[in-house]
């Protein structure tokens, strides 16, 4: 039997907004320098090549203010490495002299140097967005991904709704079409302007008749998903060997995702993958078999505990530090996909054995993640209650109107 689904959780790319956001918090003007009066600014990027000192060159600034500015920041962020599309701004007072100094670090954190009474003052502070929910529904719908650069929130969103369902839905070959979602994101905004996307708090797949949920909460600062049951999503292994965020960061470089193809001819699964592609542990073990053996080319076999093994196949290289005897984490590379062995073309070979007996991985039952403990449970129910009525709410567009929209491909908010 073989199965040509392809993968096509990029075509989130090109999903529908349904519902408009509404506000949750936001103070982000807290992140910016007091404002005064009679104060000049200056705002800017930072060009390719650009350093500090070609700014205030630039500007005709006090290049003594420059040296100041520098030593109050060594300790908090050196001002040497400024990086180019970075914005940045100067306050000036009357005199011409600097008052302030805001340097945008990164997408995290901004840099504020302040005058004092004896020189400058310099902090580096976490950016405080607005959060506003977003909600989201679509339908999976072939394998194209319009535009990878138009679309490169869209696609980390995608990216990280694969991360959450990693362990119940292979994103590189279970998807279907058809298959559709909901989720509710936070929205990241600055000014008004959407910067990117927050935490999912909560999401609805629904994958060949069977409907997943994940619910996003946090016990004692760690946060987690969970299903309606609140169990955690997370469990001892992984639905597949080969990570839909490994594949698509690997070969982001090219416009289309590899097209996966998995057949079962024998005792196993195969994986049609392009040469290169990333193969993960599947969960936690020690490596019992790490080299040539026969017709699998190259293998590694990973013990897990209660009986289990795992074989991954006709691998072209292995990962860093895979040898016999390694201890590994769920999700650690131990080799890249090929064609060493008996193999007409670069695919996978994955198996899984139960006290040494070839059991198919589309039908094995892996153990439940662990519960919310009994204590935070109550919580737990108002906040998958709270967000299964949003998740309701979400309309997800005929399949027909997705490929109407296809075109338009940007996902609205308002
Ligand atoms: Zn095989």
């Amino acid at each position: 039997m073989k199965k040509t689904f392809l993968i096509v959780l990029a075509a989130v790319v090109t999903l529908i907004v349904i519902r408009s956001s509404f506000t949750i918090s936001g103070d982000h003007t807290a992140t910016e320098p007091v404002q005064q009066q009679n104060f000049q600014e200056i705002c800017g990027t930072v060009e390719k090549g650009e350093t500090l000192y070609d700014i205030f060159q630039k500007y005709k600034l006090d290049l003594n203010e420059l040296f100041k500015l520098r030593e109050a920041s060594a300790d908090v962020h050196r001002l040497r490495e400024l990086y180019p599309g970075q914005p940045y701004k100067i306050t000036l007072d009357d005199n011409s002299c600097v008052n302030s100094f805001t340097y945008w670090i990164n997408d995290e954190h901004i840099l504020l140097i302040n005058r004092t009474g004896s020189g400058f003052f310099a902090e580096k502070k976490p950016i405080e967005y607005e959060k506003r929910l977003l909600s989201f529904g679509g339908v999976i719908h072939d394998n194209l991904i319009e535009s990878m650069d138009e679309g490169r929130h869209n696609l980390m969103l995608a990216l990280t709704l694969s991360d959450i369902f990693a362990w119940d839905i292979d994103f590189t070959s279970d998807l279907r079409e058809g298959d559709s979602f909901k989720l509710i994101v936070e929205g990241l905004y600055l000014d008004g302007e959407f910067r990117k996307y927050g935490d999912i708090l909560s999401a609805e797949f629904a994958n060949n008749g069977e409907q997943y949920h994940a619910y996003r909460f946090e016990q004692n600062g760690e946060a987690g998903y969970y299903d309606d049951e609140g169990k955690s999503l997370k469990r001892s292994f992984l639905k597949a060997p080969l990570s839909f965020r490994r594949i698509s960061s690997h070969f982001s470089h090219k416009r289309f995702h590899p097209i996966l193809r998995i057949s079962r001819p024998h005792h196993g699964l195969d994986y049609a993958a392009p040469r290169g592609t990333p193969v993960s542990a599947v969960g936690d073990g020690t490596v019992t078999f790490a080299g040539h053996r026969g017709q699998y080319g190259k293998l590694v076999i990973i013990r897990h505990p209660n009986g289990w093994k795992t074989y991954y196949g006709h691998l072209s290289r292995l990962g860093k530090n895979i040898r016999k005897g390694e201890k590994l984490q769920q999700g650690t590379t131990i080799g890249y996909v090929g064609s060493t062995g008996m193999a007409t073309g670069p695919h996978l070979h994955y198996e899984i054995r139960i006290h040494d007996k070839p059991t198919n991985p589309l039908k094995v039952n892996t153990p439940k993640g662990k519960p919310v403990p009994q204590q935070y449970i109550a919580d737990f129910i108002r906040v998958r209650d709270s967000m299964s009525g949003k998740l309701a709410l979400i309309q997800v567009p005929a399949q027909n109107s997705v490929t109407d929209e296809k075109k338009g491909g940007r996902w609205k908010s308002s």
